[in-house]
């Protein structure tokens, strides 16, 4: 579907056993063999796919013997890209795959855009928006569990569900259309009693999957937590212990995607984004640098304060100010070190937990507090839906059928509320990228890295 044929280097660039650079295009197979001699050229110049050859890459114009490589032939359309794909397995490190980069540049192939291949994976009808974007978020994934949110959504679970709802959607739209057609009195009736059934069907449908939206957003993108307190009530200690064995600190690597460093600690799967105003060593010590008001500000954007106090110490008047502006339900109150003294009576209104970072006691009721606030009581199902961009045309979508809805009930006459329809109609084409316009597009992959 696209002239020309597209390269990249798809694996992280460094130090590494393998490096994989893929080809996609009309002319991929013809590209590669221009640089690949391999083991079995008669199997390779069949052109069977999903084989793999054995061969080696040299440079033509110097009969130069560049890497050892596996080459992977998929042939269109039931490729990733639907288009003619080669993988070539080479070895990692910057030399190998930057010369047979620039080998098939010189061979007649472009280097691909961020995320083209996804793109191409889009435009040619092998997986809907939804599913593409679900690339990057399974690539980004910060726990098992936004990985396996991610991977639910590129299987199409939400892809299905979308394209449910939008039939139902296009017969409420066909209904009305042969009711203004054929306008008689007691096929009216019927109409409209079906397309109330039908509409609320759509309401319903909608509404289950905005319910478990807000987890589901925090799944993907992590709950943005702030650690607060007077310097040296047990801060550092208390990321320790959250952090234990198996978990790391996972920090997004400047440069490659944005431009930030985001760290991250996994809670029972969910992501804990650490709130960072100039790097979360001094948002740590918030209480003591910082006014009230400031405080608050910086604790504005975050959906979960841990404050800190230090048990057997009695808490400043700030501290006291700090904490009864902060909304409780995004408040958890930590009474650390109650190794050394016997707590301390406080009131809150917010959860209080007791802990001792360096005993690990209490670490565990603590988490499940955490855990509590992101999922309510219910853990079991995985959310559908968790992307911003889909969550706001949901949302449209959803309150347009609701208004159609309950005009229905007001007697306006069904013909008047198919604009309303076929609007919602839209707004769910743009989740799947049925209706999507190319600047949403290009915003959506600039978004990818080069060689997704
Ligand atoms: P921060 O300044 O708030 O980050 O505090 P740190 O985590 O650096 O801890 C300050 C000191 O308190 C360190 O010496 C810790 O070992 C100690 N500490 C932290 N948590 C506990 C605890 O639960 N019990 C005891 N006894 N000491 C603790």
């Amino acid at each position: 579907m696209f002239g020309d044929t597209i390269t990249a280097v798809s694996t992280a660039i460094g130090e590494a056993g393998i490096g994989i650079i893929r080809v996609s295009g009309d002319d991929a197979l013809e590209i590669v063999s221009k640089i690949f001699r391999p083991k079995d050229q008669e199997r390779f110049s069949s052109g069977i796919g999903f084989r793999i050859y054995l061969g080696q890459i040299f440079d033509p114009s110097a009969n130069f013997l560049v890497d050892e490589v596996l080459v992977t032939v998929m042939r269109g359309p039931k490729s990733f890209t639907g288009e003619d794909v080669i993988e070539i397995n080479c070895h990692g490190g910057l030399i190998a795959e930057q010369s047979i980069l620039k080998l098939l540049l010189k061979s007649g192939a472009r280097l691909a855009e961020p995320g083209e291949f996804t793109k191409r994976a889009f435009v040619n009808g092998r997986m809907d928006l939804s599913q593409a974007e679900a690339v990057i978020d399974l690539i980004r994934a910060k726990t098992s569990l936004s990985a396996s949110s991610a991977l639910e959504q590129l299987r199409g679970r939400l892809s299905e569900q979308i394209k449910d709802t939008r039939l139902i959607l296009l017969e409420v739209i066909a209904q009305i259309e042969a009711a203004v057609d054929f306008p008689e009195e007691d096929l009216e009736v019927e109409t409209t009693e079906s397309l109330r059934y039908k509409l609320s069907q759509v309401i319903k449908l909608g509404e289950k999957l905005l319910n478990g939206a807000q987890r589901g957003k925090i799944i993907r993108d992590g709950l943005n937590t702030a650690i607060i307190g007077r310097p040296n009530v047990g801060k550092s200690s208390l990321l320790n212990a959250l952090l234990r064995e198996d978990r790391a600190i996972v920090t997004d690597i400047p440069g490659t995607t944005r431009d930030v460093i985001e760290e991250y600690i996994n809670v029972r799967g969910i992501p804990l984004k650490l709130i960072d105003t100039a790097g979360i060593r001094e948002t740590q010590d918030l209480v003591e640098q910082l006014g009230v008001d400031r405080a608050l500000i910086v604790l504005g954007n975050a959906d979960l304060v841990l404050f800190v106090i230090e048990a057997g110490r009695d808490i400043n008047e700030e501290e006291r100010l700090l904490l009864s502006k902060i909304p409780s339900e995004r408040l958890i109150l930590v009474v650390n070190k109650i190794d050394l003294s016997t707590s301390l009576p406080i009131k809150v209104a917010a959860p209080i937990f007791y802990v001792s970072a360096l005993e690990r006691v209490g670490i565990e009721e603590l988490e499940e507090a955490i855990v509590k606030q992101v999922t309510g009581d219910k853990l079991a199902d995985t959310p559908v839906i968790s992307n911003v961009r889909h969550i706001v045309a949901l949302e449209n979508a959803i309150s347009k059928v609701k208004e159609a809805f309950e005009s229905l009930e007001n007697g306006v006459p069904p013909d008047l509320i198919s604009i309303d329809i076929r609007h919602a109609w839209q707004l769910l084409g743009e989740i799947s990228g049925d209706t999507v316009g190319e600047d949403i597009l290009d915003e959506i992959f600039s978004r990818f890295c080069i060689g997704k």
